[in-house]
């Protein structure tokens, strides 16, 4: 199974191919992306990390 590197960095094919694990990483998250608006449990997974 496919790995999520960064939310940051996911295009929308990577979006379709990684859509149960970006689930469980969005579903709760504990950090947003101040430059991408993108969430995760994660701050390793943002180019621009704060906390929720
Ligand atoms: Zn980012």
């Amino acid at each position: 199974m496919a790995k999520i590197k960064t939310m940051c960095g996911l295009g929308k094919k990577d979006i379709k191919k990684l859509k149960d694990e970006l689930i469980d990483e969005i579903s709760k998250p504990k950090f947003y992306c101040a430059n991408c608006a993108r969430v995760s449990t994660s701050k390793k997974l943002l180019c621009k990390p704060k906390k929720i």
